[in-house]
């Protein structure tokens, strides 16, 4: 009810209130405030991820305007000579529209990123798009090395997702899963997602992939730890992976020992709809942006 309260109540907050609570999480409206961000991340020792904050477009022009951005990210990254990826909603490059426009946008920004030195990273969506985001990814991986998938540790299909991709060159970030999916399909509670975490990356790394571990879950992260020390040979296996705004201390603690850490940038002018989406659909998110910006 007070997550429902708190939903309906956002879009009356001013601008300028959203922006100072958001401007913690995504870096502005322009490219040029984003690749600023990451190379303030870089100076303190954190390569990047750029995404350009969008989903679900409804017209074709907007997916190729996604593209035209980041093309120009990946231009941006690479006149920098920063060490970033670019990460990409599939929805955003119109697979609700037509699974072929989207691939076709990957290929595209995939070829032109690897010109560049730079890596791309299909995401991974909501329930409904999981077999076209993995058959659009199946497809850019045949042509395209420098690109990676991301799996969700809530879905209980990840374990044969895992078993049904060309290990081949084959790097995974693993998340939980942001979307909130129907428990016949989904782990639902907070241990059983950590522990099928762990599975699938022990899994991911026996069949010989990199795994980005895209968590600020502390407790997961030590045992994520203890696994890379069994399976892990170099750095070149396994990274941290997390996002702006989230956690500083731990991505710290890690670095500090050792660990890669990646930090995950998020911008765009689409930056207000974009957040109200997702706090709206996901209780535990807005919980932990209300607990962050009272702390
Ligand atoms: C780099 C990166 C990329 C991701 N890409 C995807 C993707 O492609 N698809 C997908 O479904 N999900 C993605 N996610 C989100 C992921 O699935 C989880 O929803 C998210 O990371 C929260 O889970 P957690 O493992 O951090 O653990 P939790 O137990 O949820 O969080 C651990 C701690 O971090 C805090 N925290 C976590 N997230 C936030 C936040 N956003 N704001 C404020 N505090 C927070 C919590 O309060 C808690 O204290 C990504 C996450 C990261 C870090």
């Amino acid at each position: 009810m007070l997550h429902s309260l708190i939903v309906r109540a956002m879009p009356l907050v001013p601008r300028p209130i959203m922006r100072r609570v958001a401007s913690r999480y995504i870096a502005g409206e322009t490219l040029e405030q984003a690749l600023e961000r990451v190379g303030h991340f870089a100076r303190a020792g954190y390569p990047g991820v750029l995404d350009l904050l969008g989903e679900d477009v409804r017209e074709e022009r907007e997916a190729r305007r996604a593209l035209t951005t980041y093309r120009a990210a990946a231009d941006g990254i690479a006149e920098r000579s920063l060490d970033c990826h670019v990460s990409v909603k599939p929805t955003h490059f119109g697979l609700n529209l037509d699974s072929s426009l989207a691939l076709e946008l990957y290929a595209e920004l995939a070829a032109h990123c690897r010109e560049r030195g730079v890596f791309l990273r299909v995401e991974m969506e909501d329930h409904p798009t999981t077999d076209a985001t993995l058959r659009v990814f199946g497809e850019l991986h045949s042509e395209h090395p420098n690109v990676g998938i991301v799996l969700q540790s809530r879905l209980l299909r990840t374990t044969q997702d895992i078993d049904s991709l060309s290990p081949e060159g084959l790097d995974v970030r693993m998340v939980k899963g942001v979307y909130i999916e129907p428990e016949d399909i989904a782990h639902t509670e907070p241990e059983p997602i950590r522990a099928a975490f762990v599975a699938a990356c022990e899994r991911l790394w026996e069949r010989g992939a990199r795994v980005c571990l895209a968590t600020h879950d502390q407790a997961l992260g030590a045992r994520l730890i203890l696994s890379v020390g069994k399976l892990c040979k170099s750095h070149e296996d396994y990274e941290f992976q997390v996002l702006m705004g989230v956690q500083e201390a731990l991505w710290e603690r890690w670095r500090t020992a050792g660990h890669p850490v990646r930090v995950y940038v998020p911008f765009g002018p689409q930056w207000r709809a974009y957040s109200q989406r997702r706090l709206s659909r996901n209780p535990d998110l807005l919980r932990a942006v209300l607990r962050n910006a009272f702390r």
